[in-house]
């Protein structure tokens, strides 16, 4: 069995070959894998999270929905652990839009714990980016749609970790989303 900080200096590997040609949304064009890495130090750093799967399924959060990666891929990589977290923290993409953002209010609460955990660290990060700058292009209204979309899906996932969900709040009752 390979050692924890291998595990997770692998899925960071992996996932920042995968992500190697994107960017986030913000103005600075950040690369896109301080987005999953830094999901992952939410979950260490902030609300002590020393599961290594789940830190894995946190940089690997993305490869799926995002790139040309497959769960075999990730499956025969990683194991069938993280594989799961990450496919219940995957958008279906062959379903439009609002579809999959109405199904991730919908699948919150029925989530394993493991998953729930990724996506109150998802949300956290894009929410605390969103604060930070707007990205192009996007409408104070859009950005105010986002907030309150987030609420909905958080709601679904309360319970778990207590630190990451009042976090949440604060920022939900700073933009009147809670
Ligand atoms: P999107 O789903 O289009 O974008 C938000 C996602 O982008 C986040 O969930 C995050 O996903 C990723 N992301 C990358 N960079 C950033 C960043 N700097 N800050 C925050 N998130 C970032 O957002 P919407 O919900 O607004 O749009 C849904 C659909 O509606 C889209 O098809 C959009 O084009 C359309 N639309 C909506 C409008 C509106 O007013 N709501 C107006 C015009 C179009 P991840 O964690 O996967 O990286
Ligand atoms: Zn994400």
């Amino acid at each position: 069995m390979e050692s924890a900080s291998s595990r997770i200096l692998d899925a960071c590997d992996f996932a920042a070959i995968k992500h190697r040609d994107q960017r986030r949304k913000d103005p600075c064009k950040t690369p896109y894998i301080n987005h999953p890495i830094g999901v992952a130090q939410i979950l260490s750093n902030e609300a002590g999270v020393d599961d290594i799967a789940v830190l894995q399924a946190a940089l690997l959060h993305d490869t799926v929905e995002d790139t040309d990666c497959t769960f075999e891929e990730l499956e025969a990589k990683f194991g069938d652990e993280v594989c799961k977290i990450v496919r219940e923290c995957s958008d279906d993409k062959a379903l439009p839009k609002a579809e999959r953002k109405r199904l991730q209010i919908e699948h919150a609460p029925h989530a394993s714990r493991e998953a729930k955990l990724v996506k109150l660290a998802d949300k956290l990060y894009n929410l605390r980016d969103l604060e930070k700058s707007t990205p192009e292009g996007w409408s104070e209204q859009r950005v105010q749609d986002y907030f309150h979309w987030s609420a909905a899906v958080v709601a679904g996932l309360r319970g778990v970790n207590a630190v990451l969900e009042s976090y949440l709040d604060e920022i939900f009752k700073r933009h009147g989303a809670l």
